[in-house]
């Protein structure tokens, strides 16, 4: 079965006024579109490999090399746009066993939000800034991964994620990248990360 976009699971005005409609329409619609579509065209002819985007992130060594960059940018971009919509939702605090794991690793909430914008300030270009899990230590790390590149590639288990390519903020906050970010925090999902973090220590 070919790759299908999921649709947007609320509506397109709910994370107002911190990201906004026009925002979200054009994101989920257009740019997420985009990659399931070139993500079907990369596979035509090659229709062992439709079905399971997590397994293609996960084993892309396996994939021949004349799609191979291909799959890594548009199934990377399918899969991460997929996971950042759930990660969004205004008015949701960390609680239980997450914020137990957030203040462990970061010295508390707030000393996970500073590093969390810093690290998005900074990415260099287009890109994400995720909060993830390294199944090998169980502790929760910091990262950023460029263009489409997806934590599941690099063995490392997403939480959370900041989109921080252009076009996830120019409508609203045209080149202030920084003023996206520091909006951020109103509309993470905390709800969707605590189930993410509890899936990845089990
Ligand atoms: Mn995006």
């Amino acid at each position: 079965m070919v790759f299908e976009l999921p649709p947007l699971p609320y509506a397109y005005d709910s994370l107002e006024p911190w990201i906004d409609k026009e925002t979200m329409i054009i994101h989920h619609d257009k740019h997420h579109k985009a990659y399931v579509d070139n993500l079907n065209k990369a596979l035509i002819g090659h229709e062992e490999l439709q079905g399971e985007i997590e397994w293609l992130l996960k084993n892309l060594d396996s994939i021949s090399s004349q799609i191979r960059t291909q799959v890594k940018n548009h199934g990377g971009g399918h899969w991460n746009h997929s996971f950042f919509w759930a990660c969004l939702k205004k008015n949701t605090k960390p609680s239980g066993e997450l914020l137990r794991a957030i203040v462990r690793d970061f010295g508390g909430y707030e000393g996970f939000i500073i590093q969390f914008k810093q690290n998005a300030v900074s990415h260099f270009g287009s890109g994400w800034a995720w909060l993830a899990l390294d199944p090998r230590t169980k502790k929760l790390e910091i990262m950023q991964t460029h263009d489409q590149e997806s934590p599941i590639s690099l063995g490392k288990i997403p939480l959370l994620v900041i989109d921080v390519w252009e076009h996830a903020y120019y409508l609203k906050y045209q080149n202030r990248r920084i003023d996206y970010v520091e909006a951020f925090p109103n509309v993470i999902n905390w709800e969707q990360v605590e189930k993410n973090y509890l899936n990845a220590i089990r």
